[in-house]
């Protein structure tokens, strides 16, 4: 595994369960602690406590009960939130207090009424009273990528003067693209005094379906931790998908610097399965990774190369993020090999012309049915068998 790492920073309790309808009681929300442990991400948001006394107990379990991976609460930039969140979590390993306060002119104005003055003294009095609490503070500039720039430097500049260890860039409404994020990095990178010292993150969404290319720009601009969620849900269009970032990171190296995540990645696929069914949100069947035909190959010339060499048409192995096998479908695209190839797991070892007759009969069943079950392929050769060859 590649050195130094990625930083997967998991916000599926938090950002992922503001997914309309994605609610999750105590005992689930500690269900999916549990599995983040497992797939050894580095820090899990565990929630919102000042949100509600539900969400504060949620935290506060999750606090107790993980080890190994820290533990983050989020908290408005004032003193009673922070409060709040580091009750919750003040039992954690490792805690994190995760302070946010919006930094765009829209937000400054239209939501929170502050100048940018107010705005950077707030930020300066609620991250030192944060970090007078816990060691490691992490400060976000909500809606950062439609933020002024030479402003958000003064306020980075601000928050790590304040003790922020960690400095978070989010695309709050999912506005920005590839190249403008990653020279927002690198902007900052020239321009926030001690930015050497703290840990770059990158926050995103899906608005425009760029959240995870947005999210690899950021690690090329010099971000080291990804705030991601388990199938990218999250608010609206969601989160960028941890399994989309793990898996890049582990399938295209080279591209990073030979960066790469601590994430156990034959996890992934139990990971999108509880998350999807204890959300109800489901995953599309073209979800890239942990989507149910993610390894399914159905045309007839991909179903013969992948069964002469899976390299032709994968480039990781189902195994790799938990899936048992490529899963060859059979359906009206799908050519003698796949048959024969399926025919041979169900035991039938057929001749040539056997398997000839016995692809007629598949196909013409193929034109009726969408996907061909293994019943229906024991049909088909029990009920060739009695009806000698017809030709
Ligand atoms: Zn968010």
């Amino acid at each position: 595994m590649g050195d130094p790492a990625v930083k997967i920073f998991d916000t599926t309790l938090r950002d992922g369960e503001q997914s309309p309808g994605a609610t999750m009681t105590l005992d689930e929300k500690l269900q999916v602690a549990d599995l983040l442990v497992r797939l050894n991400v580095d820090i899990i948001e565990a929630g919102f406590p000042a949100a509600s006394p539900g969400d504060f107990s949620a935290v506060r379990d999750i606090a107790r009960r993980v080890k190994g991976s820290a533990v983050a609460a989020l908290a408005r930039a004032q003193i009673s939130d922070i409060d709040i969140a580091w009750d919750a979590i003040r039992e954690a390993e490792h805690p994190v207090l995760h302070v946010f306060l919006a930094t765009s002119d829209i937000h400054l104005q239209h939501k929170l009424h502050l100048s940018r003055e107010e705005a950077l003294q707030r930020i300066h009095s609620s991250v030192t009273h944060a970090h007078s609490l816990c060691p490691t503070v992490e400060f976000s500039a909500e809606d950062a990528t439609r933020s002024d720039c030479e402003y958000l430097s003064r306020v980075f500049a601000c928050a790590i003067r304040a003790g922020a260890s960690t400095i978070n860039v989010p695309d709050t409404v999912g506005y920005t693209y590839p190249t403008e994020y990653e020279a927002l990095f690198v902007y900052l990178r020239k321009h926030v005094p001690g930015i050497e010292n703290v840990t770059l993150s990158a926050h995103c969404h899906d608005d425009l379906g760029m959240a995870t290319a947005n999210t690899l720009a950021a690690i090329h601009g010099g971000a080291r931790q990804v705030e991601v969620t388990i199938n990218g849900i999250g608010e609206r269009a969601g989160n960028t998908a941890l399994e989309e970032i793990a898996m890049v990171l582990r399938t295209r190296p080279e591209l990073f610097g030979n960066l790469d995540t601590h994430i156990n990645t034959e996890e992934l696929l139990t990971a999108s399965q509880l998350v999807s069914s204890l959300t109800g949100i489901q995953v599309q069947p073209n979800k890239a990774i942990v989507g149910m035909n993610a390894f399914a190959h159905e045309a007839g010339i991909h179903q013969d190369g992948v069964l002469k060499n899976r390299m032709t048409y994968e480039i990781m192995t189902p195994q790799s993020v938990g899936w048992n096998a490529t899963n060859l479908v059979l359906g009206k695209h799908s050519g003698r090999h796949g048959l024969d190839a399926r025919l041979r797991e169900l035991g039938y070892r057929l001749d040539a012309e056997q398997l000839k007759s016995a692809y007629s009969r598949f196909i013409a069943l193929a034109d009726q049915k969408k996907h061909i079950s293994d019943a229906d392929l024991n049909y088909i050769i029990e009920s060739g068998k009695e009806t000698p060859a017809a030709i």
